[in-house]
């Protein structure tokens, strides 16, 4: 299965993101993660793309189109991959067309997750992610046991610097300018699924995506 995952920032695709890969073994590729691994690094790469994450603009598109084709390169994508957060915006969406042409390969689908604007500035101010192991919680909805501390693997946890509230306004901007009209395109292509990811827990949701992609 070769995924698109498309959804607001906060609309819960990298959560939904590793619960299809509990039932199929394939990589999450998240560009956000691999930028934020450059940042960490403290690469050139990572010092030019912290400025852009931290004013809530997208990074240059050739920086991450490279990024994406060096990853699909590798052999734990043979067998399929989800993208998650790429691309977002028409000319990433096109350039990907080009790339899996190159490597014979064509997207099975690409899966929507809607959520009401309102929701989303909660879900993004709340959200907090454990350092050591990527699980994520939400101080609103579903707060760790213990403050700061992630319930699975009893790492740190932190808010990243890009869900603070003056950058989220921004990114839901550059969502709705930028990556908005890919429902259309892929719509167009004939792909897209959708699945409203605004009620319901977790669980319930991932029911849904299960349905519209039929994942048994
Ligand atoms: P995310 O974790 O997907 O919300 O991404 C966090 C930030 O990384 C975004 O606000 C952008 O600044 C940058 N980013 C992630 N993916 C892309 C992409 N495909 N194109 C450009 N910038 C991206």
């Amino acid at each position: 299965m070769r995924l698109v995952l498309l959804g607001a920032p906060g609309a819960g695709k990298g959560t939904q993101a590793k619960k299809i890969i509990e039932k199929n073994a394939i990589p999450q590729i998240s560009t956000g993660d691999l930028l934020r691994a450059a940042v960490a690094a403290g690469t050139a790469l990572g010092k030019e793309a912290k400025a852009v994450m931290d004013k809530g603009e997208l990074v240059p598109d050739s920086v991450v189109l490279g990024m994406v084709e060096e990853r699909l390169k590798q052999d734990d994508c043979k067998k399929g991959y989800i993208l998650d957060g790429f691309p977002r915006n028409t000319k990433q969406a096109e350039a990907l067309d080009i790339m899996l042409g190159k490597l014979n390969m064509s997207l099975t689908a690409a899966l929507s997750v809607d959520v009401p604007f309102e929701s989303l500035m909660k879900r993004l101010t709340g959200r907090r992610t454990c350092k050591a192991c990527g699980q994520m919680f939400n101080v609103y909805f579903n707060a760790s046991k213990k403050d700061k501390i992630c319930d699975k693997c009893g790492g740190e946890l932190f808010q990243r610097d890009d869900d603070k509230e003056e950058t989220i306004k921004k990114r839901l901007d550059v969502y709705s300018a930028q990556t908005a009209p890919l429902i259309d395109y892929y719509g167009k292509k004939g792909i897209l699924k959708a699945v409203d990811g605004g009620s319901g827990t977790i669980d319930e949701i991932f029911v849904k995506v299960c349905k519209a992609l039929d994942l048994k």
